[in-house]
């Protein structure tokens, strides 16, 4: 039934838009406003033949709002249950705390870390990065100009 594949990061990352470019498919709705996709979707797909069980998640931030920190509950256990990490940055900002718990967070699981938006100016130092990942992979990629997406399902077929 496919590896399971959690898609992680904070919100506003361009999660939703991955899932869409890995399914061919605008599945999840995508917009500008934080907190849009607010219950965990799961979509079956092949790439590269590895066959995976997509799981895209809400953004995982500290939140007051009742639905939306379910759903942050429900991306918790996804990192638990997963097979693959896909770890989503967004390159045009700096750093945040919460990306940095989110490193740590998966620090134990097979991950791929993807940092996206790199069509903008890019903020996020890839050397720091790269000590804070501890060697996995980074993939450079833009969701909105379909960069990456190939370079992404070789690293996943490298790893399974
Ligand atoms: P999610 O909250 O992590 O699921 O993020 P979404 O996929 O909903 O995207 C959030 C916003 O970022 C949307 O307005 C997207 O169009 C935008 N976005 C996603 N990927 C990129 C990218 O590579 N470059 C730019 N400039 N914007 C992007
Ligand atoms: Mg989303």
């Amino acid at each position: 039934d496919g590896l399971a594949t959690a898609i992680i990061g904070r919100p506003n990352v361009g999660k939703s838009s991955l899932l869409n470019s890995l399914l061919h498919e605008d599945k999840a709705i995508v917009t500008n406003v934080a907190g849009t996709t607010r219950d965990v979707i799961e979509e079956y797909v092949n790439v590269n033949d590895v066959p995976l069980k997509l799981i895209d998640t809400a953004g995982i931030r500290h939140t007051n709002d009742t639905v939306e920190k379910i759903g942050v509950e429900r991306s918790r256990q996804a990192i638990d249950t997963a097979d693959l990490i896909l770890l989503l940055i967004d390159s045009s900002q700096s750093l945040t705390d919460e990306d940095q718990e989110l490193i740590q967070q998966t620090a134990n699981k097979p991950r791929i870390v993807i940092l996206n938006k790199t069509d903008l100016p890019t903020k996020v130092d890839e050397q720091e990065l790269a000590k804070l990942i501890d060697g996995d992979p980074v993939i450079k990629a833009s969701m909105t100009k379909h960069e990456g997406i190939n370079e992404l399902s070789s690293a996943i077929s490298h790893l399974f």
